[in-house]
């Protein structure tokens, strides 16, 4: 050993991190590469620093950092030509680590080995996660320096000594142990150094550039340098144009379609960020998961897992956020709390809001464009975001039927004039399904209302967002009702029809109801335009859109649970309807009078039962009374109703018109169908 030699134990206040290191980080022990590599561009970029203040006056030279693999000796090597370390730098920042309160903190943070390696500081260390010993052999910058080799197997002993090393930098040697034998192939370097370090700003060289020759790939002598020094985020948007961020888009992102729009982020106080974010073009339900955010941090970079620095609703866009003042090394929910990284949440909030009505106000015409694609994003940001909800109001669009565009302040001053009801309240009509509703659309339009498109995802929690927002508000789906009923106004007209005749025509229609599964049916009239529909069938509005709240979300079963309910409604000014009406009048009532008087009188003697009854309670005899009343009053409705039914059965009129009905909301299918058909050739005979 030299008088030089030294040996000691290297200063942590844990019996040895060695096992806790292999221990506790093993899921994600590739990182130790981005440590190393991220250290030796460090070491590069002070010397440049003190370079530019003078401090250094020698030759620059090559300041490359180069991963280089050495298969027979097992050693994958960093080498740098920073400004290196003396013997007794080694001791400051190698030998003495420190590293209180370890177990503690491991307990909470043992899952990511991001957060205990930055925490202490351990960057270096990391490489026992993969080598069973390490040299460090370094040349520092400073005059008269000499060269140092320290080395380590693992354990808390070191060795350290003069080496043999004339060029300025450092050599990190990892020999790498049995388990870790995939750290010796190239490709598995290479695909890492393709992952953390591909945009660090100083050249990272790892082997060479390969050549396809005589059936195989072979090396040239040309170094293959792995990363762009000066990515697009770095530098200033006014030096950049449109290809060069589709460009860079690509770069990241390989198999995507061209993004929509852009943003890129550059702030210098109160935090320092830079990035820049894309808006895809999403096709298939959020296919958001595999081309993330990716967040750096001095361009190395650090996770696609962003939640809580970038605000859930802009988890769906794309590209690279370059920040130092996120504190990578802790837990989510300290991260969420951290007030720096709520001044970024809310910053890049803003930005992508003020980004949006730039685009909106200067080119409306390219936003009306993409507005389909993009409004995802915005209504899910609008329902998620408070403050972007409040930006957002004045540029959302909402398209209609005839596929033109309008804001919210537009489209209210459009359609108030004719959509106000007698209350007051503006109604917007929306349709979700503009074919399958084609026909309450026309009818609809053809009064002069205007009718919205909502046929996204998050449309229903929307609607209910709006309806907050905008005062004396209301949105009601197009066929939820008869296109009177959809805007109620004053000047109504009754329905004009005797109890007889609508006792038989509710029968005559209830009758030849077909039972469809999962459906329930209500016959309702309207008196409405004699041009309307004889037979409408509409869906309560309140009922489905629970039973579309419940389909989304857990514990609204018992909405989800119920039957679809429908109205027939039967359009009593209709001359069809007055024919029909007339005709039953006619060929029932005879039959039907008197049954009808027999339920009156039974009724009655029902009620009078009740009066007399003491406290409201009926006596065993009064009960056995009513009850045999209460009989008599149903065989004489049910008697009604299987007469009413057996004269429906043969007037086509009534099924035909039922069937018209279901057939305009989707509902006529099978055998009901093939009935229709039948039927309607016959009444063309
Ligand atoms: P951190 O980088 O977080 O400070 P590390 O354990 O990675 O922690 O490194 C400790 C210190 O060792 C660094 O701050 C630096 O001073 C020194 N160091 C590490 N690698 C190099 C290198 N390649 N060249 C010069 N100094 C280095």
């Amino acid at each position: 050993m030299s008088e030089k030699q030294q040996k000691g134990t290297i200063g942590v206040t844990t019996e040895n991190i060695f096992p806790v290191i292999k221990k506790f980080l093993y899921s994600d022990h590739e990182i130790f590469l981005r440590e190393l590599v991220s250290n030796a561009v460090d070491a590069t970029q002070k010397l440049k620093t003190l370079a530019s203040f003078g401090e250094f006056k020698g030759e620059l030279g090559d300041t490359n950092v180069r991963v280089s693999i050495d298969k027979d000796a097992g050693t994958l090597t960093i080498s740098d030509h920073g400004i290196g370390m003396t013997a007794d730098d080694v001791d400051k920042y190698i030998n003495q680590i420190a590293f209180s309160g370890a177990e503690e903190f491991l307990e909470k943070y043992k899952d990511t080995a991001n957060s205990i390696i930055g925490h202490f500081g351990l960057g270096f260390y990391s490489a026992f996660m993969v080598a069973k010993k390490v040299e460090i052999v370094s040349l520092s910058y400073k005059d008269g320096a000499e060269a140092v080799k320290w080395e380590c197997d693992g354990s808390p002993a070191y060795e350290m000594g003069p080496a043999d090393k004339s060029t300025r930098g450092t050599d990190i040697i990892l020999y790498i142990d049995d388990e870790n034998k995939e750290f010796l192939e190239q490709s598995r370097i290479d695909s890492l150094l393709k992952k953390y370090c591909r945009f660090l700003p100083v050249p990272v060289i790892s082997g060479k550039v390969q050549e396809w020759k005589d059936g195989k790939y072979v090396d040239t002598d040309k170094d293959n340098v792995i990363n762009s020094t000066e990515p697009m985020w770095t530098k200033k948007p006014a030096d950049l144009t449109d290809e060069d961020y589709l460009k860079f888009y690509h770069e990241l992102y390989p198999a995507q379609e061209d993004p929509l729009f852009w943003i890129h982020l550059n702030v210098d106080y109160p935090f320092t960020l830079t990035g820049v974010l894309f808006f895809p073009k999403i096709k298939n339900n959020f296919d958001i998961n595999k081309n993330r955010i990716q967040l750096y941090c001095n361009q190395v970079y650090v996770t696609d897992s962003v939640e809580g620095v970038v605000p859930d609703f802009l988890m769906l866009l794309q590209g690279v956020i370059d920040s130092p003042d996120i504190p990578l090394n802790v837990s989510r929910s300290y991260l969420q709390s951290d007030s720096a990284v709520k001044k970024i949440s809310s910053y890049i909030t803003k930005k992508v809001a003020s980004r949006l009505e730039d685009i909106f106000k200067t080119d409306r015409k390219e936003y009306e464009s993409k507005w389909d694609d993009i409004k995802i994003f915005i209504e899910y940001g609008m329902l998620t975001d408070e403050k972007f909800c409040e930006s957002a109001m004045n540029f959302v669009l909402v398209k209609d039927t005839e596929n033109k565009y309008y804001t919210l302040e537009e489209y209210r001053n459009l359609i108030s004039p004719e959509q106000t009801d007698k209350g007051g309240d503006v109604v917007y009509l929306y349709a979700t399904d503009p074919v399958a509703q084609f026909n309450f659309i026309k009818a609809a339009t053809n009064r002069g209302y205007s009718v919205l498109v909502m046929d996204g995802q998050l449309e229903n929690h929307f609607i209910a967002m709006l309806e907050q927002k905008i005062e004396k508000s209301r949105f009601v789906r197009v066929d939820s009702d008869t296109v009177d009923n959809l805007i109620p106004k004053d000047n109504k007209k009754t329905v004009d029809l005797s109890e007889t005749q609508r006792n038989i025509l509710t029968n005559v229609f209830r009758s030849q109801v077909p039972d469809i599964k999962d459906a329930n049916f209500v016959v309702t009239f309207e008196a409405m335009s004699p041009a309307d529909l004889p037979v409408t069938l509409t869906q309560n509005e309140y009922m489905r859109r629970m039973k579309e709240m419940a389909s989304m979300q857990p514990g609204m079963n018992f909405y989800g649970e119920l039957p679809d309910s429908y109205n027939f409604i039967v359009n009593t000014e209709n001359p069809i309807i007055i024919k029909l009406r007339d005709k039953a009048d006619a060929d029932l009532k005879a039959e039907i009078e008197p049954l009808e008087n027999e339920v009156k009188e039974k009724n009655d003697q029902i009620s009078a039962i009740r009066v007399v009854a003491k406290d409201g309670k009926l006596d065993a005899e009064q009960e056995k009374q009513s009850n045999d009343l209460q009989a008599q009053v149903d065989a004489a409705r049910k008697k009604q109703e299987e007469i009413v039914g057996e004269y429906a059965k043969n007037q086509p009129v009534v099924g035909q018109l039922i069937d018209i009905a279901l057939l305009g909301n989707g509902l006529l299918k099978g055998e009901q169908l093939s009935r229709f058909i039948e039927r309607s050739v016959d009444l063309l005979k």
